[in-house]
Order: structure tokens, then C-alpha cells, then sequence
């Protein structure tokens, strides 16, 4: 089957059945503080899978454009890659388990036509108070029957700890703060007998062997109870689904190919790499590896310019650049000229121009930064090259030295060094990287399960503290101030905002007056939906330069401040404490930057 027509066929299929088709949000996030990346079809619905009330019903469906950074070194095997669609179904408080096992095993066996019996279901065995979820597996039970099979615990259907089949944003039940909902899920796997369980995975072959003759194809949810303040779990009065399947994955089932990059959105990139190569995909295991990363990191780093992530040292630019970067390098090893990225990144607008369109003055920007970076990168590897000579012993921590600095890859230093009959310490180069990567940390474990970062408390309550320090800002220093970035971490929240000169350190006490005599009014904090245009016409402030949906949220706090965002957001601002500016400079040309603590 082909890409788009599994992606028509899914969301047909639950609009069928009730379901409102919802659009995929931008890779980068609406003005989300606390996450770098979507990386799942989940991530935008978190504030409704909490309880608020989403505009369009109780019953969604889409597919997500989704990117998990913290997968880009696992890309080269047969299934992984770090952008992905991810198809999604949601129950608000509506249907539950029995509902959606069925209409899943439906989905698959007859609209999508996988063979039932290469299909298995893992869920969750129980842990602590929580019994096993048998309610799932007489469900499975039933539904297996439905197809003549008479599906048994241990041959069909798995059940795991909570590690493996419990979703909650912090983990295993014992890890839940008090409020928090979770619950047991239920993952999909599709088997490709052809594939030879490789030993080096462990003994024997199972659902969740990382060998790759069992692929996850999806996961469903259920969110059913809630932490209590005494350490129980109670049942959560809203139960919710939320569903999450690949579709990659699910097209190179439909294939029996349990290779994803065989399927037709990667055919072109494929078809001319060999072309450029002269090397045939699949011939060799090493040309086939640097084959797919360049598929990926090509698709990858395309999808995240066309979403506004251009390549550069920071944030979502850095991540596009390494992507970028590595791709090259992989291109070296199969011969490739430099170009080859600005044609990869043509054919991946090409492949997605229906599902994802561009507009073409757009296109035009993305193949240009594309030649740009790769003319760039090239050049520094020239100069690497030079420095490398220079030096008499290439140590770890040099070859890490030349990494951050030129973006010179590890296995360059290596070769480099092997030529010499030198040896390059791979240990402390891995530590010196270790210590340096800190962009691709996100939560979420289990490919569908969501993956989300970290919505912790202080997070929470640093990103509210933005919107008191924005308005602060425009009341000391003028209307011309918007913001033009924002950064979150546990301790500090860091704001970026347009004006020209140095913020004095008068001006500075006077918006931590401000900002402090707000926190002490105690101002709750509520939002409403509404209109984009409706809301900037009444003077709620944006992060201009987003894209907003047609519906948008505002919050506004107290009577002080008024803005467009996405939350999550503290109840009331007396919950904030003391807020105070740590440091204040210049970001770039006419932006300055202000770090702030609240203790
Ligand atoms: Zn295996
Ligand atoms: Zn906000």
C-alpha cells in the first residue's frame, strides 16, 4: 500500500466511526516552553487528556508529523528514524477498552490487510495494587475468536510489567505525583518470520526483542486512574484512549517488508543515492546503514526546515544542522559528492507536496539553507583536516575538541588516525560528547507512548512567570517589546524580547517590582478559546512569527496580562514566589536576552 493511501484509509476509517479528523500541528511547538520537538500525535492533546474541554469533541483522529532527537543515533537498522507520521485516535472521556481493541484489530487485519496471526498484543501484568489488565486480555480473546483463532496468553498475547506496558508522564506508577492519571496499555507487534532472531539480542526471540523480526506497529493507551495524595490509585471519573501507531511501519507491513525504508516515500531518495553511489541498497549491510541515515536525516532535517527550524547553533537549529551534518558524512563513506543534500531535501518536498504542502518561495529558502549548510560543512571539514594534520597523536578528547568546533566526525578522526596506525580512545570521546549532550533530553519510553518532556512544577510555574515578565517589560520600557523566544529549564526561564540598547539596572528593579506586586495580588489564572483574529484584536499578546491554529488559547492573568498560549500554566500567581533577573545581554541585532529565577 501506499503512504497516502494508508493515511486516507485511517482517517476514514474513525471518521466512520464518530471521529473528528484534527490537523497535524507544526514539528516545532506552538510556543511550548518546555519541548523542543512534537514528537508525538499526544503531545498538543495533553492539556485535554487532562480534562479541558477541546473544541472539537470527544472523539479525534490524526496523523502527526512527529521528531524524536534522542533517536537520531539509533537510525540504520531496519524500522528506526527519527521523524515519523505517527497516526492517532482519541477518546475524551468517551469510548474505552472495548471499543478500541476492536476497532485497532479491525483497522489492521481487515482495512490494512495484515495477516492476524502475525499479529501480537502485549499488556499490562500488574504491579503493586493495580491487578493484571484481564479485562484486556478477555477482550483480545475475543476479538482473536472473531477471526477463527483461538489466541492463548504466552503464544498471542504477552503480559508485561509496568517498565514495559504502563504509560503515565512520569513513569511507573510509584514515580506518579499525587493527581497525576496513567494507566495500562496494550502494544501492537507484527512479525516477519524471514527476519532471523539475531543471539546478540538475548537467547530467545520475543514481542519486545530489539532484533527486529517483531516491529511495534502501535500502542493503545488507557488512561484510567489518577495518583492519590496518599499514594493510592484511584479510578479517573474522565477515562481516556489515546492511540498511536506508526505509519511508516504500518505501509512496509502492508509490503511484508519489514524494512521501512523500502516503502514509496523513501524510494526516490533511495533510487538516487544508488544512482549517485553506483552502490545497490541492500548489497552490503555498511552502504546499506549510511544509505538509510541519509534517507532519514535527509527526510528529517527537510521536514524541520519546512516547519521553521533552519540550521544554526541553537535549539531546534542545532539538532537540524547535526542532522545534516552526520547525513554527509555518511554520504562520504559512499563515495558522494557535495550537492546531494540539496537534492534529497527536493525529493522529500516532492514526496510530502499533498500531505504537507510548502509554498514555493518557501521551497526556494529551504533548498538555499540546505546548499548553504552543506557548502559550509564541507569547508570545515577542509579546516578540520588542516588541524588534524598539525597534531602528532590524536587523543579523545581532541578528536571531541575538533567535533565541537569544526563539526569533525568521530569516525573521520578515527580513519584519520587508523592511516597513521594510530588509535583514537572512543571512551573519552563518548565522555567528553556525554557531557555536552544536553538538546535531546525528552521523557517517554516505547515508541508510541507519547514521549513527553517534562511539564514538571517549576517548569510550570517559570513559563507563567514569562507572561508576568512580557507585560512587566512592555509597561517599563514600551509597547514595542514582544517576545522573540523562550527558554525553560527546572531552575532559570530565559526570555528573549526585541529592543535596542541594554536594559539599565533601574529598568531592570522596576519590572522585578512589577512582576513581585503581581505575584502578591494573588491573580488566578484562566483561559478561554477563542478566534485568533478575535484575540489579538482584543490585545492578547502573541509570540508573532508562530503559527497559530484557527482556535486559539488565551490566558489571561488577573486583570494584568492578556496572551496567546498553550500552557500549562500554575492556578493563581501567589503560587510563583519571588521572582528575580539573574543577568540581562544582548541575543542578537536588536534582541536582548533576560535570565530569571523564582525562589
Ligand atoms: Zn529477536
Ligand atoms: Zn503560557
Amino acid at each position: 500500500m501506499k503512504t497516502s493511501e494508508l493515511r486516507r484509509r485511517y482517517l476514514e476509517f474513525f471518521r466512520n466511526r464518530g471521529h473528528t479528523v484534527i490537523p497535524s500541528v507544526s514539528l516545532i511547538p506552538d510556543n511550548d516552553p518546555t519541548t523542543l520537538f512534537t514528537s508525538s500525535g499526544m503531545q498538543p492533546l495533553v492539556p485535554y487528556l487532562l480534562g479541558q474541554v477541546h473544541p472539537e469533541g470527544k472523539r479525534l483522529v490524526n496523523i502527526q508529523k512527529s521528531f524524536r532527537a534522542q533517536d537520531i543515533e539509533e537510525v540504520g537498522d531496519n524500522r528506526h528514524t527519527t521523524f515519523f507520521e505517527m497516526l492517532g485516535n482519541w477518546s475524551l472521556g468517551d469510548y474505552f477498552k472495548r471499543e478500541q481493541l476492536p476497532w485497532v484489530f479491525e483497522f489492521l487485519t481487515k482495512e490494512v490487510g495484515l495477516d492476524p496471526k502475525r499479529l501480537y498484543v502485549s499488556v499490562f501484568e500488574g504491579q503493586g495494587s493495580i491487578g493484571k489488565d484481564t479485562e484486556a486480555i478477555e477482550l483480545w480473546k475475543e476479538i482473536y475468536k472473531t477471526v477463527g483463532m483461538d489466541a492463548k496468553e504466552g503464544e498471542q498475547i504477552f503480559a508485561y510489567p509496568a517498565k514495559k506496558n504502563w504509560w503515565s508522564r512520569s513513569g511507573e506508577p510509584e514515580n506518579m505525583p499525587p493527581g497525576e492519571p496513567g494507566g495500562p496499555d496494550s502494544e501492537l507487534f507484527f512479525e516477519f518470520p524471514n527476519v532471523q532472531h539475531d543471539p546478540a539480542f538475548g537467547e530467545k526471540c520475543h514481542v519486545n526483542c530489539d532484533c527486529g523480526r517483531f516491529v511495534e506497529i502501535g500502542n493503545s493507551v488507557f488512561m484510567q486512574y489518577k495518583k492519590e495524595a496518599d499514594g493510592s490509585l484511584s479510578e479517573l471519573s474522565q477515562k481516556n484512549v489515546d492511540f498511536g501507531g506508526g505509519l511508516e511501519r504500518l505501509v512496509a507491513a502492508t509490503l511484508d517488508e519489514s524494512d521501512v525504508f523500502k516503502i514509496d516515500i523513501f524510494q526516490p531518495i533511495v533510487a538516487s543515492l544508488e544512482s549517485a553511489s553506483g552502490k545497490k541498497y541492500g548489497a552490503d549491510v555498511e552502504s546499506t546503514r549510511c544509505m538509510r541515515i541519509i534517507c532519514d536525516h535527509g527526510r528529517a532535517s527537510t521536514m524541520l526546515m519546512a516547519d521553521g527550524a533552519l540550521p544554526s547553533n541553537k535549539a531546534q537549529g542545532y539538532v537540524v544542522r547535526r542532522l545534516i551534518r552526520r547525513a554527509i558524512r555518511f554520504g562520504r563513506l559512499l563515495g558522494l559528492q557535495t550537492g546531494f543534500m540539496t537534492e534529497i531535501a527536493r525529493s522529500v518536498l516532492d514526496s510530502y507536496a499533498e500531505a504537507y504542502p510548502v509554498a514555493p518561495e518557501k521551497r526556494e529558502a529551504i533548498l538555499a539553507a540546505m546548499s548553504q549548510e552543506e557548502t559550509k560543512f564541507n569547508n570545515m571539514l577542509g579546516k578540520g583536516l588542516k588541524e588534524i594534520e598539525k597534531i602528532p597523536t590524536l587523543t579523545g578528547a581532541l578528536a571531541f575538541k575538533l567535533f565541537e568546533t569544526y563539526g569533525f566526525p568521530w569516525e573521520m578522526s578515527e580513519e584519520i588516525a587508523r592511516e597513521r596506525g594510530q588509535q583514537v580512545d572512543r571512551t573519552e570521546f563518548e565522555a567528553e560528547f556525554k557531557k555536552h549532550q544536553e538538546l535531546s533530553r525528552t521523557a517517554g519510553k516505547g515508541m508510541f507512548k507519547g514521549g513527553l518532556a517534562d511539564h514538571g512544577e517549576a517548569v510550570v510555574k517559570l513559563h507563567t512567570a514569562t507572561h508576568l515578565l512580557h507585560q512587566a517589560l512592555r509597561s517599563v520600557l514600551g509597547v514595542h517589546v514582544q517576545q522573540k523566544g523562550s527558554n525553560i529549564t527546572g531552575e532559570r526561564l530565559r526570555f528573549d524580547f526585541s529592543h535596542s540598547q541594554k536594559v539599565s539596572p533601574d529598568e531592570i528593579k522596576k519590572v522585578e517590582e512589577i512582576v513581585n506586586s503581581q505575584i502578591e495580588r494573588d491573580l488566578p489564572i484562566s483561559f478561554k478559546l477563542t478566534s485568533y483574529e478575535d484575540a489579538i484584536k482584543e490585545g492578547a499578546l502573541a509570540f508573532f512569527g508562530e503559527r497559530y491554529p484557527e482556535k486559539v488559547k488565551v490566558y489571561e492573568i488577573g486583570d494584568f496580562s492578556k496572551e496567546i498560549c498553550g500552557g500549562p500554566h500554575a492556578e493563581k500567581t501567589s503560587l510563583l514566589g519571588k521572582f528575580a533577573v539573574t543577568r540581562e545581554e544582548a541575543s542578537s541585532a536588536g534582541v536582548r536576552r533576560i535570565y530569571a529565577t523564582l525562589s
